[in-house]
């Protein structure tokens, strides 16, 4: 492991590379209590949406470059081993974090996009059982589901559920206009269905859900009625969803809009969450 890792993490650390490894990057949140291990595929910057509050610096259109599946798998391993049987944990993770909460496929892109998709699940399984992870962690997809009707990416879900693992699959707005507004998308709601079937239909799937003011304003009634009648129509037809976790506006956009957004006041999240709840969907709060 570098010098870099040597510092202290801190919850407001979300670096790729505080670790100083090309793949992974340790993450601590106060709010999960916990670490979680990440791992970035898109090392380019590359994504296939461009989302206007995106985090990623320099985002660029695309997928990601091959992936070293060798120096993942060195990488990932000696990580684990670590945070598993090292001393990781208490010289560099805050007093009440100290426990590995999860392993995310959560990086400067779309993961599924990587043509190596379906071997670096297999790669997480081995490295998972070499490293002898407890099974109590979740492996996580962070995912704009956009590639969910690709084989690999099925096949990949479908084994991702065997290593406790969970889909959340990003879903800001419910109108085919409101997707290309916020996530620079052209895809239709009912595309948007599909994928959303076909993941929660393999793995255990949350719709993870970005809320924030653009230019001053929330979404209309127009939109939030949209979203409300989707997951409406979702359950109706026994897409088994686990439930929604819905964010503010935690950190700062790298995109040209970001001067336009601003988060929307607590209140305004807990009220919609509690429209989705009425529905009779847990849902997660993270203002
Ligand atoms: S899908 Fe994720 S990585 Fe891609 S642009 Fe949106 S927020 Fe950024």
């Amino acid at each position: 492991m570098s010098e870099a890792v040597r510092s202290r993490l801190t919850v407001t650390d979300h670096s790729r590379t505080s670790a100083g490894l090309l793949y992974i990057y340790p993450v601590v949140s106060r709010r999960a209590g916990g670490v979680s291990v990440g791992i970035n595929l898109n090392t380019n910057n590359a994504c296939n949406w461009r989302c206007i509050y995106c985090q990623v610096p320099d985002l660029v259109k695309g997928a990601p470059a091959p992936i070293d599946m060798d120096q993942l798998r060195r990488e990932l391993l000696g990580f684990l081993e670590e945070v598993i049987h090292g001393d990781f944990l208490t010289t560099r993770v805050p007093a009440g974090a100290r426990r590995l909460n999860d392993i995310a496929l959560s990086g400067n892109g779309e993961p599924t996009s990587a043509k190596e998709f379906g071997e670096v699940i297999n790669l997480i399984g081995e490295a998972r059982d070499l490293a002898k992870v407890p099974e109590r962690v979740k492996t996580v997809l962070i995912t704009n589901g956009s590639l969910m009707h690709r084989v690999n990416v099925q096949r990949g879900v479908k084994q991702l559920a065997r290593l406790n693992g969970e889909i959340w699959f990003k879903i800001d707005r419910a109108t085919d206009s409101g997707i290309r507004v916020i996530n620079n998308a052209r895809v239709s709601m009912s595309r948007v269905r599909e994928h959303l079937a076909a993941a929660a239909r393999l793995c255990p799937t949350w719709i993870q859900t970005c809320l924030f003011a653009l230019d001053g304003q929330g979404p209309d009634d127009r939109e939030r009625q949209a979203y409300l009648d989707f997951v409406r129509e979702c359950l109706r037809d026994g897409i088994a969803l686990r439930g929604v976790l819905l964010y503010g506006l935690a950190r700062q956009s790298f995109q040209p809009e970001a001067s336009r957004l601003t988060p929307l006041p607590p209140e305004a999240l807990e009220s919609f969450a509690q429209h989705i709840r009425a529905l009779g969907l847990d849902v997660k709060v993270t203002p």
